[in-house]
């Protein structure tokens, strides 16, 4: 180690990145926001742990957010990210890679016929929303309280506090033109629903939903709610978004919408699906995608988009992921969410007692309250419990993604011998 090195820990880098990076963060939930402590400087990643500048261990149950289903530096991935490395790594061509990748989504994913890859799950909600506007000719779309789209301006949007039917930006720098266009329900409001396509016939795009919201909490809806949407939206002409960058390829192969069974029009993907890497994609029929440039009239492109490495490493992640996977992710779920119950109601007198675990797969997230379903229904104390909370978690070597309103990600690395692990930093 050299001189620099040994003078590296959190908070002095945390200090340098603030003078050189806005909050000294690229993403604003990694700040530790709220949690009046320096947040950690991961120096790597392997299986379901990672270690930070100074040397500390811990189990990860943030997994990047979620694409890292098979853990950190799954070997057969990181052995064809090498090989793909050797025949270099950006072309801006056509190249064979990707058509592995399609190929393998659409013949296990039937309604999904064509795909497009971006960068993000930002940039494919960014294009989902401009094809639905592009193949109905219409403006307007609806989306929920409570689902996150990734920071598109149109998405960045709440119901407004003052008359029914306004929209509020979430952001500054959004033109309010762009926010009238974004109708915002709460989740599972049937009603609200009806009374927009009655309020707006013919010019609703689309409905945009996360089908399992996992991005404020884990807010798990009716499969009847969500085929209502399925319903109204055909009737009308507008076009059903599923947004799965979280829960495709991690409830299951084939997402919600192989669960619950009901068919989108367009579904968007990221974070698995790249592996790791950055990765997102549209998916959906021939008829909706060939709108899409060059034979459509909706423009999209990207200098990066299909990258060989990103598209290798997707590959080498989905197949890994079969039934017999799945299974297994649930059961180390299930076994992991069993010994935060005990250490619950065994820690300090009970300090954490009121804490429940909502679980869907290998998504849970920790609440004090049961039957959540829609943001309004999250308790208000929420974020000083889990500050509380994710303290004592990291002390003892488990890092959680910094926010009370993110969920937790099992991977197949969180094994029974992590598990035992997790047992020992818990319970002992
Ligand atoms: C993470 C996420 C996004 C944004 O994806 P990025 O790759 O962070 O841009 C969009 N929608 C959902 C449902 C997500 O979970």
């Amino acid at each position: 180690m050299n001189h620099n090195e040994h003078s590296m820990n959190n908070a002095s880098l945390f200090e340098r990145s603030k003078t050189l990076v806005p909050g000294g963060v690229h993403s604003p939930v990694r700040s530790f926001k709220g949690l009046h402590r320096t947040p950690i400087f991961v120096t790597e990643g392997n299986g379901a742990y990672i270690k930070d500048v100074e040397g500390n261990e811990y189990i990860d149950f943030c997994m990047s957010f979620g694409p890292l289903i098979l853990g950190h530096q799954n070997s057969i991935v990181k052995k064809e990210i090498i090989s793909a490395l050797d025949r270099g790594w950006s072309f801006g061509a056509c190249e064979p890679y990707s058509l592995k990748l399609v190929d393998y989504i659409t013949t296990r994913i039937p309604f999904v016929e064509m795909m497009r890859f971006v960068n993000s799950g930002t940039e494919a909600v960014m294009t989902a929303l401009r094809l639905a506007k592009g193949i109905t000719g219409r403006n307007l779309i609806v989306k929920f309280n409570g689902c996150f789209h990734g920071h598109v301006d149109s998405m960045l949007i709440k119901a407004g506090s003052g008359l029914a039917g306004t929209s509020e930006a979430t952001s500054k720098g959004i033109s309010p033109r762009v926010a009238e266009e974004t109708l915002v329900l709460e989740l599972n409001d049937r009603q609200g629903v009806s009374d927009l396509f009655k309020k707006y016939p013919g010019q609703i795009a689309a409905i945009i939903i996360e089908p399992l919201p996992a991005n404020n909490g884990l807010l798990v809806q009716h499969q009847s709610f969500l085929q209502f949407l399925r319903e109204v939206t055909l009737e009308d002409g507008a076009l059903l978004i599923f947004d799965e960058v979280i829960s495709g390829f991690r409830v299951g192969f084939g997402g919600m919408a192989e669960k619950l069974g009901i068919t989108p029009d367009l579904v968007t993907y990221g974070k698995i699906i790249g592996g790791g890497m950055p990765v997102g994609a549209i998916g959906g029929s021939k008829k909706f995608m060939e709108h899409l440039a060059p034979i459509g009239g909706v423009y999209q492109a990207g200098t990066l988009s299909a990258n060989p490495l990103a598209m290798t490493a997707g590959y080498s992640t989905l197949q890994q992921l079969t039934s017999e996977n799945y299974s297994l992710l649930e059961s180390y779920t299930q076994k992991i969410i069993s010994v935060f119950q005990t250490f619950f109601q065994q820690y300090n007198q009970g300090q954490f007692s009121e804490i429940t675990m909502a679980q869907y797969g290998s998504l849970f997230w920790f609440v004090p309250g049961k039957d959540i379903h829609s943001l309004k229904d999250i308790p208000n104390s929420l974020s000083n419990k889990f500050y509380e909370l994710f303290k004592v978690f990291l002390d003892r070597g488990i890092y959680l993604a910094p926010n009370a309103y993110e969920v937790s990600f099992v991977s197949l690395a969180h094994d029974e011998k992590v598990i035992e692990d997790l047992k020992q930093k818990l319970l002992f």
